[in-house]
């Protein structure tokens, strides 16, 4: 059987078996990793797997998991980060909203609620 020899950073080199080693394989090439559970210290080992390494592995006996990464994680997004408040504003916009998608579609969810006047 082949003998997979890799390091880990506690304790330096091991052997494992193509079983040991879990490689995953990402859509996005540079999140693709493989890991392992170090004979010595029991602590999980994960380190990058770039094609080299992928190519090797694969070659050793190891199977390879697909890690297919949904397109919406890599989209960018522009303006403030949601906070609670903004959770907070929206749950309480949908307790009077009757007719969600309608709204949605006609003008989106109503700008944060104005602190209410004071009458003089
Ligand atoms: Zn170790």
């Amino acid at each position: 059987m082949t003998t997979i020899k890799a390091s880990c950073p506690s304790c330096g080199d091991v052997e494992l078996t193509p079983h040991q080693v879990r490689l995953v394989v990402c859509s996005v090439k540079s999140w693709s990793y493989y890991a392992f559970i170090c004979t010595t210290c029991h602590e999980e080992v994960r380190k990058p797997a770039g094609r080299d390494v992928v190519a090797l592995l694969i070659s050793g006996g190891v199977v390879a998991e697909p890690w297919n990464v949904p397109a919406e994680v890599l989209e960018e997004h522009e303006g403030p980060t949601l906070n609670y408040d903004d959770v907070l504003d929206f749950a309480l916009w949908l307790e009077q909203a009757d007719l969600l998608a309608a709204a949605a579609a006609a003008q989106g969810p109503r700008p944060r609620a104005q602190a209410p006047e004071t009458a003089a």
